[in-house]
């Protein structure tokens, strides 16, 4: 008999509005490069990526929703299971801010998580390196703030603040295990 023990396996997803540059943020953090034809390449649904946490081995499933068109197709199990959702949007487009809202709705009706009020969220700003920003550091925290959500800004292009938020989304997602 052997010892060894699978490691704990975490699914975060990242939803919000197309265009965002989810599949950016999340391929820049596993595979450490920015690339405009990931859509085309990946050919899956999620990446994997092994971290360490308190000293032990930990999985992380990360989903992209592609957008919702092929997500409602195929109806929400896509949801289920979550341990943390990632609330993405784009810091030049007040649009996508204004869509987390309703994304985290649909996520908490959808996803049927255990405990609805208590289910962590991550909230993540991407693009700080456009120089058009349209939603300020002060109004992203101060609607975490009123959720309950952590926040983080970075950029998937630049390389900016990209292990942060998924470690965050690790640990609290690890609570949930
Ligand atoms: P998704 O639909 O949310 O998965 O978004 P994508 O990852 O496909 O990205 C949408 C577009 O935004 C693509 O043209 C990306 O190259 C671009 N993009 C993604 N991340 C960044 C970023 O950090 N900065 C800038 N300037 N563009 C980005």
């Amino acid at each position: 008999m052997s010892d060894r023990k699978d490691p704990v396996t975490l699914k975060i997803i990242l939803i919000g509005d197309s265009g965002v540059g989810k599949s950016s943020f999340m391929y820049r953090y596993v595979n450490h490069r920015f690339t405009n034809m990931y859509r085309a390449t990946i050919g899956t649904d999620f990446l994997s990526k092994m971290i360490t946490l308190d000293g032990e081995p930990i999985s992380l499933q990360i989903w992209d929703t592609a957008g919702t068109e092929r997500f409602q197709s195929l109806g929400m199990p896509l949801y289920r299971g979550t341990h943390c959702c990632m609330l993405v949007f784009d810091v030049a487009s007040s649009a996508s801010f204004c869509s987390l809202d309703g994304w985290r709705q649909e996520f908490l009706v959808q996803g049927e998580p255990e405990d609805p009020a208590g289910f962590p969220f991550v909230v993540l700003g991407n693009k700080t390196d456009l120089s058009n920003r349209e939603v300020s550091r002060r109004k992203a925290l101060q609607w975490c703030k009123e959720i309950g959500a952590d926040y983080f800004e970075g950029s998937a292009k630049e390389d900016l603040d990209i292990e942060k938020p998924f470690l965050r989304a690790a640990e609290l997602g690890l609570q949930q295990y």
